[in-house]
């Protein structure tokens, strides 16, 4: 069985500072646990549906900018026990580990080297977690180094297109997956550099042989938020005939025994 959990579904600048949608990325429960990008509230978001840091084994950060990124730190703290035991696993865009010129690093030597391994791999490059093989996959986006991946399980295979402009060869690399994971935007045709629009989604869809069996829309920013992601979901559906659904915190999707299960969780209490 492989679910995965859903701690957000926004991005961009201006839907991060309002916090109109939770930017806390998601978490991948297979072979090993898998934490993806975590944004701003990532920890708090974990703990509303019971997702114990101490047990994540895996984070993964696709670039260095911060609603993807900001509470790799307080994981990294979970993942290690508040950084008393070395354990755990990073794999990251180059400037996510190193900075680049904008950027410091987004984790200091103190937390990484917390950690047992730390990768920054290519697009290409294949690592084994369990049962489980991460493929790497490569993105055109302002942060150069930006990385998504294709998760082959027992399963079937679960794509992560991170934040990316389109480009041909995204269709190669997540062709037969049958859960694709998508940083969409914008909406229509409404396309900013280095971003997916639903328009771009629809032409990559239609261009591959072998559809996904779900699309998951994330990474919603602001025009696209109030363009109304739902909207956008069933024209992506009506046209491709790909069943289309947009993330939120607290949405679950199940693979068991070759299906597909959708929930819904409530969050846990805060005290
Ligand atoms: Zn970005």
């Amino acid at each position: 069985m492989v679910e995965i959990t859903f701690l957000g579904s926004g991005g961009g600048r201006f839907i991060t500072i309002t916090q109109l949608r939770s930017t806390g990325g998601f978490f991948i429960k297979s072979s090993k646990s898998i934490y993806v990008d975590p944004g701003p509230g990532a920890l708090v978001r974990a703990w509303r549906y019971k997702i114990d840091p101490r047990k994540i084994d895996i984070l993964f950060i696709s670039h260095r900018h911060t609603d993807h990124c900001n509470d790799a730190e307080v994981i990294v703290e979970g993942m290690t026990m508040g950084v008393t035991k070395k354990r755990g696993t990073i794999i990251a865009a180059r400037s996510v580990i190193e900075g680049d010129e904008e950027h410091t690093p987004a984790l200091s030597s103190y937390h990484l080297n917390s950690l047992e391994e730390v990768y920054t791999p290519k697009p290409g490059d294949k690592i084994s977690l369990g049962n489980d093989t991460l493929l790497i996959t490569p993105s055109l986006h302002s942060d150069p180094s930006n990385i998504g991946f294709r998760l082959k399980t027992p399963e079937g295979d679960i794509s992560y297109i991170s934040d990316t402009q389109y480009f041909e060869e995204l269709k190669e690399w997540h062709e037969g997956a049958r859960v694709m994971i998508t940083s969409i935007t914008r909406p229509k045709d409404m396309r900013i550099p280095y971003h997916l629009c639903t328009e771009d989604v629809i032409y990559l869809l239609k261009s591959m042989k072998e559809k996904p069996e779900v699309v998951v829309m994330t990474h919603i920013g602001m025009k696209m938020h109030f363009a109304s992601p739902y909207k956008e979901a069933s024209f992506i559906q009506n046209v491709t005939g790909v069943k289309t659904i947009v993330a939120k915190e607290g949405f679950k999707i199940i693979m068991r025994n070759n299906d597909i299960f959708f929930r819904t969780l409530k969050p846990a209490r805060n005290v």
